[in-house]
């Protein structure tokens, strides 16, 4: 017997439609590419998304269409998410930060019709437009009085020009719930970025569940400043899940060093943020360098990367603010597991506190989570055991964006994260490694992780990376890059001493070597397949 419920589809349409009746005045505030700061309301918002959605059926767009962004985070992105998708076509998000060649790779890939592009963006644009094969029209996300001086874009249209005078009138169609709504390709850190195609229906679920409060905890009473860019996963799908609860919303559009971050935190009054552990250390720099607090920030999640504990503890102690640590994947729209305390475990001394937090958290409903074996057998729920990480869940991929690389799911649809990791009784899970940075030696694996978490609580430690380098007798040995903080007198030794009594023996990185800076992908992780090369024809001491 089936349910009798009413089979209405969960459209993105449906988000920002609900915002604008239920939280019409609240605001959603930017810093703006152009340099200024501009506030409007969700009521705003809708009316200009309708506006757009009828300029894109005026430029002859048709439902299942790709559209190209190439923007930082500013309401102008936010309301081509809700145009876009509420149509029916594809917002298909690029990272600027790509490699250009990689750029021009998964725009013809994904066939966009049209390229809207920040205006600081389009010298970007302008070198690789001749490249692009499927793009109509290229769209400046300003006004016409913004345009950068001299630029040569043949046809090039603007956006404030698109949508004057159009009334605002559009009525968002309904589709099948399991229409295509956004697109979003992997960094591709080996081989050709591959694209991950969101549903609307994979969207609202996402963002019911990044919602709660044992996920973000986002509600009507936050106010939340994604730093992590609207193309980086959709800005963790803080956009809609944002929409969904009527959350104040601010952008901060280019500037994403610590001066502007916290000038906004302040004047805003925000009480969430979200972002990749580089960020974090930017800000918390600029914090600690001219005596600053915060006044209104409650949580931080940090994501993307492994939150450092020296960052956990330093947020928490210093200026009041809760890590919320999150580990996701482009592949899984992205949140899969976000670590907020147990009843009991607040109960527990900090430093066992801290134990738990430096975990990547515990799953969200929606997200089944298991580790298997080489054979692929399922391992114990013990925290001690480690394996290969699968999920599965209504907002975990099923295929890539015209099948690249053939299917990628195990029996049972279950999905190799590539990561490396522990569940423990509690549910907790903790990434040791990627499967393909994880350090084998004689056998037995050394996770780079821990070393690196361990190196970055050394005041004098900026950042640390680690890497297994062949060795005659071992296979690999870690060796350990540093970049020292500005001032700080660190020597192989210092470093090496500092470890002792915090990992095994075993795990003794056996060589420290000093760097000034160390290479991050487009999304901020650490780029080891750079290091692997930059660091091919060293020898190890011990070698
Ligand atoms: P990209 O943005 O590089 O395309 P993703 O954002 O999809 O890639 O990266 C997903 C990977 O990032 C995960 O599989 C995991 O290895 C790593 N990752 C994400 N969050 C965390 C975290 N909190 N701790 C450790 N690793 C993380």
């Amino acid at each position: 017997m089936l349910g009798q419920m009413q089979d209405r589809p969960l459209l993105i349409s449906q988000l920002i439609e609900f915002a604008a009746e239920n939280h019409g005045d609240t605001e959603i505030v930017s810093r703006r590419v152009e340099g200024d700061i501009h506030r409007y309301t969700y009521r705003d918002a809708r009316h200009r998304a309708k506006q757009m959605a009828e300029a894109l059926v005026g430029l002859g767009i048709k439902a299942g269409d790709r559209i190209g962004t190439l923007a930082w985070n500013g309401y102008r992105h936010f309301e081509l998410y809700y145009a876009i998708s509420g149509m029916g076509a594809v917002c298909h998000t690029i990272n600027p930060r790509l490699f250009p060649e990689q750029i021009v790779y998964i725009v013809n890939h994904a066939e966009d019709q049209i390229l809207f592009v920040d205006a600081n963006l389009l010298p970007l644009i302008e070198k690789l437009g001749s490249q692009f094969k499927s793009v109509k029209h290229i769209v400046a996300m300003t006004d016409r009085a913004h345009l950068p001086a001299g630029l040569n874009i043949p046809n090039l249209l603007v956006y404030e020009e698109l949508i004057a005078g159009k009334p605002g009138a559009y009525q968002w169609p309904e589709f099948d719930e399991k229409t295509a709504s956004s697109l979003c390709y992997t960094s591709g850190t080996t081989g050709n970025p591959k694209g991950v195609l969101y549903s609307h229906r994979s969207s609202i679920l996402h963002a019911y569940g990044s919602a709660l409060p044992d996920t973000l905890n986002v509600s009507a009473r936050s106010v939340v400043l994604p730093v992590v860019p609207m193309f980086h996963v959709n800005a963790w799908g803080l956009p809609y899940s944002g929409c969904m609860v009527g959350a104040k919303l601010v952008f901060p559009g280019a500037a994403l060093d610590g001066a502007s971050l916290y000038e906004l935190y302040e004047s805003e009054k925000v009480t969430h943020t979200a972002g990749v552990p580089t960020i974090w250390l930017g800000l918390l720099n600029h914090m600690q360098s001219k005596g600053l607090k915060l006044s209104t920030l409650k949580y931080a999640v940090v994501g993307g990367s492994a939150a450092p504990p020296a960052m956990i503890e330093t947020f928490q102690r210093e200026f009041g603010v809760e890590v919320l640590h999150a580990w996701g994947m482009t592949e899984m729209s992205p949140l899969g597991t976000v670590n907020n305390l147990k009843h009991r475990q607040l109960a527990l001394p900090a430093d066992q506190q801290l134990q738990v937090r430096l975990k990547q958290g515990r799953a969200v409903f929606g997200v089944d989570m298991k580790i298997v074996d080489d054979k692929g057998h399922d391992l114990p729920r013990d925290g001690k055991a480690f394996g290969d990480l699968l999920v599965r869940g209504p907002w975990i991929v099923g295929r890539y964006f015209r099948d690249e690389g053939g299917n990628p799911l195990r029996e049972g649809g279950w999905f190799p994260t590539g990561d490396v990791a522990t569940i423990d009784p509690d549910g907790f899970m903790q990434i040791t490694d990627r499967s393909k940075d994880v350090i084998k030696s004689g056998g037995e694996w050394i996770s780079s992780i821990d070393l690196e978490n361990a190196a970055m609580a050394h005041p004098g430690v900026a950042e640390a990376a680690v890497i297994g380098v062949f060795h005659p007798k071992w296979d690999e040995r870690p060796l350990m890059i540093v970049v020292p903080r500005p001032g700080a007198n660190l020597t192989r030794e210092t470093v090496l001493d500092f470890l002792k009594d915090k990992i095994a023996k075993w795990w003794m990185p056996d060589d420290v070597q000093f760097v000034e800076a160390i290479p991050h992908t487009a999304t901020g992780k650490i780029l080891k397949t750079k290091l692997r090369e930059d660091f091919k024809s060293y020898k190890l001491p011990t070698a």
